[in-house]
């Protein structure tokens, strides 16, 4: 490989720029020194910003429609009730190691989303949070799975059950498994040759979620004083310990760039929105309406207009006659239809009838090229302030502060978090980085050509 030095990124799942750069930047003293040298802004992140498929787009620097997967799941064809998790198999375009495998190089992966089954890289690989178990084959080669189960006693893929344990242990658990991914990143990183390493850390991501109420004066749930609500401070203050111990491992002439790959903001609640399209005569049910989880069979789908699926952020889908088995909505009326749609989502009010500023994106709008099948409207409630619910619930009010999956404090933010520290890079706040910035400028570092049909531009 003709690479001049070797690069190192330290992932940190949903970290904003204001938790980093302002509110704990004092309690961080590694990251001011770091920052001291970096580039360093905010990173405004995919549409839709959600870790799959934000990490996978990052080191491909591909639109969430080159790669066709735009969520956790996705549909896997134009029937009704067929969806599927987004693996690694999906991702059909080459990501950063596989570029420096391709010229000789070596790489560790440790924990990057995207990266379930593992696959055969050249040098080391620990896949992520989407394993089954530490029982699964995750990681490659095979027999490293031994190593990383003796280095860590027993490795953790990710936070267990934290949306539903009491949330002093779930801050616990993830305070725990930060720490190993640190350590186990350190013994990778000084026990195997590398030229590229990248690894990410979930704890931020499942603290934030858990515990944005206990910490954040703003939340509506906030409640002064109450017990947790200095463990963000500590979080981080930690999060700087093992970046510091970590950085030691690593050469002085290395690139480290830490980075997150979406923000995080205080929820404000949750709209029901296939409960409005059924309020809207636009989902037809058969029988009585039952509150719950929206039941393809339950559907009146030849008079089904249109459907929706939750989460951080909302998929609209049509009903289109011909594309979908028991489509309605004819070919010529598709686009009027969804402007609509749009029209009306941007226009919803919010539960003190205040407008709840909605955006609304077209696919074909957003990325070159559409693959496999994307939400005909991909929708930020309020912004990203308003998480998506897809379960029913008749005569109920469309504004609910409850959550159908378990208690959440935080939804995802566009801007996440952009430090690299490379000789000859020169330092200071950067605006207008992207996402789509990183994967162009690692293979700069690296001394690697770009792959064609790559966005972004190199930060230099
Ligand atoms: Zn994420």
């Amino acid at each position: 490989m003709s690479s001049p030095r070797r690069v190192v990124l330290i992932g940190l799942d949903c970290v904003p720029p204001k938790l980093l750069f302002d509110w704990y930047a004092g309690d961080m003293p590694t990251m001011a020194s770091l920052r001291g040298r970096a580039v360093w802004g905010p990173l405004a992140s995919t549409v839709p910003p959600i870790t799959v498929p934000a990490w996978s787009c990052m080191l491909s620097g591909r639109t969430p429609g080159e790669l066709g997967v735009y969520g956790f799941r996705n549909r896997r064809d134009h029937r009704y009730d067929r969806s599927a998790f987004a693996t690694s198999d999906w991702i059909q375009v080459p990501r950063v190691w596989d570029l420096v495998g391709a010229a000789g190089g070596q790489s560790i992966v440790l924990g990057v989303p995207g990266t379930y089954p593992p696959s055969p890289i050249s040098g080391h690989m620990v896949s992520c949070f989407l394993a089954p178990s530490t029982d699964a084959a995750f990681t490659h080669p095979p027999g490293l799975r031994e190593e990383v189960q003796r280095a860590t006693g027993g490795y953790v893929l990710d936070v267990a059950d934290f949306r539903n344990c009491p949330p002093a242990s779930a801050a616990q658990r993830v305070f725990d498994m930060t720490e190993q991914r640190f350590e186990l990143a350190a013994h990778l990183a000084s026990s195997h040759p590398w030229d590229f390493m990248a690894f990410v850390d979930m704890g931020p991501d499942r603290l934030h979620h858990v515990l944005w109420q206990h910490c954040d004066p703003a939340h509506p749930k906030h409640e002064p004083g109450n017990a947790l609500s200095g463990v963000f401070r500590e979080y981080y203050r930690a999060l700087d310990r093992h970046l510091g111990r970590f950085l030691e491992v690593v050469p002085d002439d290395a690139a480290v760039l830490v980075v997150s790959d979406h923000g995080a903001q205080p929820m404000l609640g949750g709209f029901r929105f296939n409960q409005w399209l059924v309020d809207q005569g636009l989902l037809v049910l058969r029988g009585e309406p039952r509150p719950g989880r929206l039941d393809p069979a339950l559907v009146d789908w030849p008079r089904t207009t249109a459907w929706g699926d939750g989460g951080y952020y909302g998929r609209l889908f049509l009903n289109v006659k011909g594309r979908e088995p028991q489509g309605v909505v004819p070919p010529d009326r598709y686009e009027a239809v969804r402007q609509e749609l749009a029209d009306a989502l941007r226009a919803l009010p919010d539960h003190t009838g205040a407008p709840m500023g909605t955006r609304v994106f077209r696919p074909e709008e957003v990325y070159p090229e559409v693959r496999n099948i994307a939400p005909d409207l991909i929708v930020y409630f309020g912004n990203l302030r308003w998480r998506a619910i897809g379960s029913l619930e008749p005569g109920g009010s469309l504004c609910t502060f409850d959550n159908d999956t378990g208690p959440d404090g935080a939804n995802h933010a566009e801007d996440g978090v952009f430090v690299l520290a490379a000789d000859g890079l020169g330092g200071g706040r950067r605006d207008g980085l992207s996402i789509y910035d990183v994967a162009p400028t690692l293979q700069s570092l690296l001394g690697l050509p770009a792959p064609p049909a790559q966005r972004g531009q190199v930060v230099a």
